[in-house]
C-alpha cells in the first residue's frame, strides 16, 4: 500500500508489535483490526497482558507491512476500524500516528486504549502525542483497576476508565451496553484470548497451558483459526 502520510519519514517507520488480531469484535464497535504494542511503562496491578509490558520482545514490523495487512483485511473481512492497545499506544506514539494515518487513508476509524488520562496526554510536549489524539475517534483512558471491573460497558476493563468520543464518528449507544466480549482463538495447538470476560468468566482460560500472542503476520491459508464469542 502506498501511503500518503503527511510525514514521509513515517513511511519507513518500524514498530514493535506484540500481537495482532486482524478481525475482532472484542476490542471496540464493529469488526476491528486490533494491534497490541510491545512495551508499557505503567504497571497496573492485575494487567491482563503482563507479557506485553517489557519493551524488548514482540516482532518488528514496518508501517507499510501493517498498512497492507489492514487494507487486505478491510477488503476481505469488512473491518470498520483499528484499535490500538497495550502495551501502551502513547509510549509508541510515532508508530501509533503512522498506523492511525494509514487507517484514516483507508477510511477506517481509530480507537485507542491508554493507561494515561486524557488531561495528562494533552499536557505532554511531544507533537506526536497531540497528533495521535487528533487522529483518534474514540479514546478509552485511565489505568486498569482490577478491584472495580466494569460489567456495564462493553469493551471497558474497569469502572474508572472513561470513553472519550473525540470525533462525530461514534457515540455511546446500545452496543456499548451489551455484555463484555471474550474471544478465544485456536491456531493449531495454540490458544489466544482477547477481549474482556464477564465477571464470572474471569480466569476461565487460565488453566489452559498454552496462552500466547497470535502471530504478528497475516494468516497463512488453511490454518485452523476460529473465534468464540463468550458473552
Ligand atoms: S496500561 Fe494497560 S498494558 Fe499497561 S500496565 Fe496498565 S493494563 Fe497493563
Amino acid at each position: 500500500m502506498k501511503l500518503e502520510t503527511r510525514n514521509p519519514k513515517l513511511e519507513t517507520l518500524e514498530m514493535q508489535i506484540a500481537q495482532v488480531v486482524p478481525c475482532t469484535e472484542a476490542e471496540g464497535p464493529g469488526k476491528r483490526f486490533a494491534v497490541w504494542f510491545q512495551g508499557c511503562p505503567l504497571r497496573c496491578p492485575g494487567c491482563c497482558n503482563p507479557e506485553f509490558l517489557p519493551f524488548k520482545g514482540g516482532q518488528t514490523k514496518t508501517i507499510d507491512e501493517m498498512a497492507t495487512w489492514m487494507e487486505r483485511t478491510r477488503d476481505e473481512q469488512g473491518i470498520e476500524g483499528i484499535t490500538l492497545l497495550g502495551g501502551e499506544p502513547f509510549a509508541h506514539a510515532r508508530a501509533s500516528v503512522a498506523l492511525a494515518q494509514a487507517a484514516k487513508e483507508l477510511g477506517l476509524s481509530v480507537m485507542v486504549f491508554s493507561g494515561y488520562m486524557l488531561e495528562g496526554l494533552r499536557a505532554k510536549p511531544e507533537p506526536e502525542v497531540a497528533e495521535l489524539i487528533h487522529l483518534t475517534d474514540m479514546l478509552v483512558d485511565g489505568p486498569y483497576d482490577r478491584d472495580n471491573p466494569d460489567n456495564e460497558r462493553r469493551w471497558i476493563g474497569s469502572t474508572n476508565q472513561r470513553i472519550h468520543f473525540l470525533t462525530e464518528r461514534y457515540r455511546f449507544d446500545e452496543q456499548w451496553r451489551k455484555k463484555n466480549t471474550l474471544e478465544i482463538r485456536v491456531i493449531g495447538r495454540e490458544i489466544s484470548v482477547n477481549g474482556f470476560p464477564a465477571k464470572d468468566a474471569v480466569g476461565l482460560w487460565k488453566g489452559w497451558a498454552r496462552k500466547k500472542p497470535l502471530p504478528v503476520s497475516p494468516p497463512v491459508p488453511n490454518h485452523d483459526s476460529r473465534g468464540a464469542d463468550a458473552k
